[in-house]
């Protein structure tokens, strides 16, 4: 089959001697069938990685994927590309660690080079009392299994020369390091699903826009779309920002508020930063693309919004943050920003779940994170609708915890997205 090219040094050289004639697609694109066992909505990485994990860990491989753009359109190819572990609360703490964990054997799993790059995360702090609770996160860690360093202000000094260590405002009095967390080329990690997918077998239908849920006798049937009706025993939402706007399709009201958030980056210039920093004083962190440019990200906008589009204020704040921290930033030339809808959910923790609907299953909730939970994300939500049940590492991520009040409420915020 055409779409079959195994990635390999030998397939290199084959195209190498043929002028490189020979590679083929690397997914199908197929027309749509009448029905499948299984719908994903949403050919983003969690649906994408959905439905790989159908097909490789469950066997299910009469699958689509129906995205209403293209793949990598939404905010897997739009995030800063950061992936860690570094959680306090047992839920997060082992679901996250499970995605780092998939991502360390993920090229070789799906036969993509994805850059994962484990070049470590550093989380600064500026008090005493933010030094205790970055130790606490630490040690809680640790216990976890999860590795994690709690390095002082010389160390970070000797990691990170070109941090202004005494600002006035925010000395840097050290930083809590997990040298295994890093960053992961954000569209690679799609296009790498997405071909994994359909070489197991499913469909990847892009331009297909999921516009109505059908449900008969409270048990999901299919959903209509902008290519007609698609029957279904099961279908899986994964739509991210758009998770309210679907779900409400099925008549389900979401405990989500979709906000921007956006992406900075700067010209290209030489290695200057080989870790990800993250400042402890305000909603900051940077780190530097293989091409050079340095990201950076910074808060939400805050009001709600489904646009993807960049703002200047927000340019303004995130750059205040960066050269209160890396006064020689301040030389850089800015070149470009965009923005994705986030899908923040009122405890800053996910939801993969069933539904109050037979055959309707949800996955949404993931705030400014859901980039690294890729592919535990995509496993969770496997396992979850394959069997009917959560698996261990998602039951905490329920629908009804705001309800229950079983919240997982990472950094004590309270039910207000724009401190998640
Ligand atoms: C600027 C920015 C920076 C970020 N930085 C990080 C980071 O460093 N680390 C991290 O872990 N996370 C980060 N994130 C968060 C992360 O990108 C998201 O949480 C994650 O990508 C969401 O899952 P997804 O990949 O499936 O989403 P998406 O790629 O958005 O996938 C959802 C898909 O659903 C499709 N869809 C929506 N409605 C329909 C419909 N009706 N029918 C069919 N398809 C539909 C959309 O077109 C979209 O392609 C960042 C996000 C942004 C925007």
């Amino acid at each position: 089959m055409g779409h079959d090219m195994h990635y390999s040094v030998f397939s290199l050289l084959r195209n190498a001697l043929a002028g490189n004639r020979l590679w083929t697609p690397a997914w199908r694109d197929p027309q749509p069938k009448p029905s499948y066992d299984t719908l994903v909505v949403g050919g983003g990485g969690h649906g994408l990685a959905t439905a790989y994990y159908l097909a490789k860990e469950h066997g299910i491989t009469d699958v689509a994927v129906l995205e209403k753009g293209y793949v990598g359109s939404g905010n897997v190819g739009r995030n800063t590309t950061i992936i860690r572990s570094n959680y306090l609360l047992p839920p997060n703490t082992h679901f996250y660690e499970k995605s780092l964990q998939l991502w360390e054997g993920l090229e070789q799993d799906i036969n993509y080079n994805a850059m994962v790059s484990q070049r470590g995360v550093l989380n600064l702090f500026h008090s005493d009392a933010q030094r205790d609770a970055y130790a606490r996160r630490g040690n809680a860690m640790r216990l976890a299994g999860v590795d994690a360093e709690l390095l002082d202000a010389a160390a970070v000094r000797g990691m990170v020369p070109e941090i202004d260590m005494d600002n006035a405002r925010f000395p840097v009095k050290g930083g809590l390091l997990q040298r295994r967390g890093g960053t992961v080329r954000h569209d690679a990690v799609a296009w790498g699903y997405a071909r994994a997918a359909d070489r197991r077998g499913v469909d990847i239908l892009q331009h297909t826009e999921v516009t109505g849920i059908r449900v008969e006798a409270g048990r999901v049937i299919g959903v209509e779309t902008t290519r007609g009706f698609i029957g279904a025993k099961r279908v899986g939402l994964a739509a991210a920002g758009n998770s309210g706007r679907v779900a409400a399709m099925a008549g389900l009201r979401l405990p989500i508020e979709s906000h921007v958030l956006q992406a900075f980056v700067s010209e290209a210039i030489k290695p200057v930063i080989d870790t990800v920093v993250t400042f402890g004083a305000g909603h900051f962190y940077v780190s530097q693309s293989d091409k050079g440019g340095l990201v950076f990200g910074g808060d939400i906008d805050g009001y709600n919004s489904y646009a993807q589009r960049g703002s200047l204020p927000a340019m303004e704040d995130v750059m205040e943050s960066a050269v209160a921290l890396f006064p020689g930033f301040s030389r850089l030339r800015y070149l470009r920003q965009w923005g994705g809808v986030m899908d923040m959910s009122m405890d800053g923790s996910p939801i993969i779940d069933r539904t109050p609907i037979d055959g309707l299953f949800l996955n949404c909730g993931w705030c400014y994170g859901g980039f690294k939970a890729t592919p535990a994300s995509g496993w969770c939500f496997a396992h979850t609708i394959a069997t009917g049940a959560p698996h261990p590492l998602n039951a905490g991520f329920r629908l009804d915890r705001f309800a229950t009040g079983a919240v997982i409420d990472e950094k004590g915020a309270g039910a207000q997205a724009n401190l998640h």
